[in-house]
């Protein structure tokens, strides 16, 4: 089967469930463009195989954080739109420039771009940042029109070009929050403002998933959605499927040992846990190193359509599941190498929701921790 032919450790992305979320939202978002967030190797889905999804299905601008995970898209003759939005001042304004890479400017990097467009007799590309309440970057309302009128004048000279101008949203995963209709208006007065200054930038852009999915307020010009094109929710209340979307990572592994045990036996480190009857455990070989939370015990493990928590300490390579059946090993049914699933997109799969709850961390946390270590199978 093609199960077995999958690595006895692997995270299997699901490019059809991609490709169905990323039209999903192109339909939701439209007459906007959408814009799919690739960052941290595409949420740890594996930036190449997902950005080429993601185009295919009608994404037409790509979305990073860093310099160097734009160039990797460009060496990778991937040649849309990109922008990268999280700068340094050691950050390589020169490559990205003769890379076409779209540049995030908060104010403090205008005049370091235009000098490194002007050293290569390019025009950069620029969009213009302003920070509508989220407190992370981007500018102040009050720094903006100095900005927008440097940006102008750096328009003039032919080092930059104002792309665009965006901000980000801080509570949109809360539709009711009243925030988001405040960053709304100071977005839509920044616009003003750089429009009366006689900046026309082609796109405006300000919703995440979140606010692709509930606020067509937010939408503007164009939508940055990360999590949802991977199938995840932003909501708590609200399910991948009540979304419409498909979660795009299995992880799994197959069983490695599986014994029986009297009453009493220590499981892991600590010894934290102990059988309280006699019992079979089985043995998973992912852990910490490979990005499971060390923090949740208790989460879910499917085994043979059975799903079990996990018992004792999580360690660097492997966890340990209570099967809860006296002998049953000595009884012939053993289920060593049979596949453990901890999330998926089936039915009787458990989510990364479940996974993050165990973690008391979020769903974006635990499939972008996914380590290296675990290879990605596409399919
Ligand atoms: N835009 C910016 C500036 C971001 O930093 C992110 C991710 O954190 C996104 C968009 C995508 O957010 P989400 O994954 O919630 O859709």
């Amino acid at each position: 089967t093609a199960t077995e032919r999958l690595p006895e450790r692997a995270a299997v992305i699901d490019l059809d469930a991609i490709r169905h979320n990323v039209r999903h939202l192109v339909a939701l978002a439209a007459p906007a463009r959408l814009m799919a967030v690739v960052k941290a190797d595409a949420y740890g889905h594996g930036v190449l195989p997902v950005a080429r999804a993601a185009l295919e299905a009608g994404a037409e601008w790509l979305g990073v954080a860093h310099i160097s995970e734009a160039l990797a898209l460009r060496a990778a003759a991937i040649p849309v739109p990109v922008l990268a939005w999280l700068n340094t001042t050691d950050s390589d304004f020169a490559a990205a420039i003769a890379a076409d890479i779209d540049l995030g400017c908060s104010g403090w990097e205008l005049p370091l771009i235009a000098l490194a467009a002007q050293q290569q007799q390019k025009t950069a590309r620029i969009h213009l940042k302003i920070d509508t309440g989220l407190g992370r970057n981007g500018s102040t309302p009050t720094e903006w029109a100095e900005l927008v009128a440097r940006a102008r004048q750096a328009e003039a000279s032919g080092s930059v070009t104002v792309v665009g101008i965006f901000s980000h949203l801080a509570v949109a995963d809360e539709p009711d929050r009243v925030e988001t209709d405040e960053q709304v208006a100071a977005f839509t007065t920044a616009v003003a403002v750089a429009q009366e200054a006689g900046l026309s930038p082609m796109v405006r852009h300000l919703a995440n998933s979140a606010g692709t999915l509930s606020r067509p307020d937010t939408h503007f010009d164009l939508v940055r959605a990360g999590l949802a094109i991977y199938g995840l929710s932003p909501f708590a209340n609200q399910t991948s499927n009540d979304l419409g979307l498909r979660p795009a990572m299995t992880l799994r592994t197959l069983v490695s040992v599986c014994k029986d045990v009297p009453a009493g036996q220590g499981v892991s480190y600590g010894l934290n846990y102990r059988t309280t009857a006699p019992t079979t455990l089985a043995l998973i070989p992912l852990g910490y190193a490979d990005g499971i939370p060390r923090i949740a015990t208790g989460g879910p493990v499917r085994v043979n359509g059975v799903t079990y928590p996990v018992v004792g300490r999580i360690a660097m390579d492997q966890m340990v599941i209570d099967l809860g059946e006296a002998a049953l090993v000595a009884s012939g049914s053993s289920v060593i190498g049979a596949e453990a699933v901890l999330f998926g997109p089936g039915d009787d799969d458990a989510s990364v929701d479940e996974w993050a709850a165990a973690a008391s961390t979020i769903n974006y946390e635990v499939v972008t921790r996914i380590s290296p270590r675990v290879p990605r199978v596409y399919r």
